[in-house]
């Protein structure tokens, strides 16, 4: 069983801003971009997929694809 490793790992937290996250062409660029489909385009704009948080790679093509600030990565570290 491997379910143990997960609650030692980084844990990310993404935040979109209010304002970027109901821009509908953005939600399309974010789920382009995200290597691991954190992002989702829906009806209402950007859509976290909250499943898929634990699999950010750090790779920040989210936030080079969104307006300076509008995505941030936040990570969380198991002390
Ligand atoms: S940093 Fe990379 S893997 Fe993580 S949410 Fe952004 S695009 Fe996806």
């Amino acid at each position: 069983m491997s379910t143990g490793e997960r609650l030692h790992g980084v844990f990310i937290a993404v935040e979109v801003d209010s304002a970027a996250s109901a821009d509908a062409a953005l939600a399309a660029k974010l789920e382009e971009v995200c290597p691991v489909d954190i992002f989702t385009a829906g009806e209402s704009g950007v859509e976290i997929v909250k499943e898929n948080l634990d699999e950010c790679v750090l790779c920040n093509l989210c936030v080079d694809a969104a307006p300076d600030g509008a995505v941030r990565i936040i990570r969380l570290y198991e002390q």
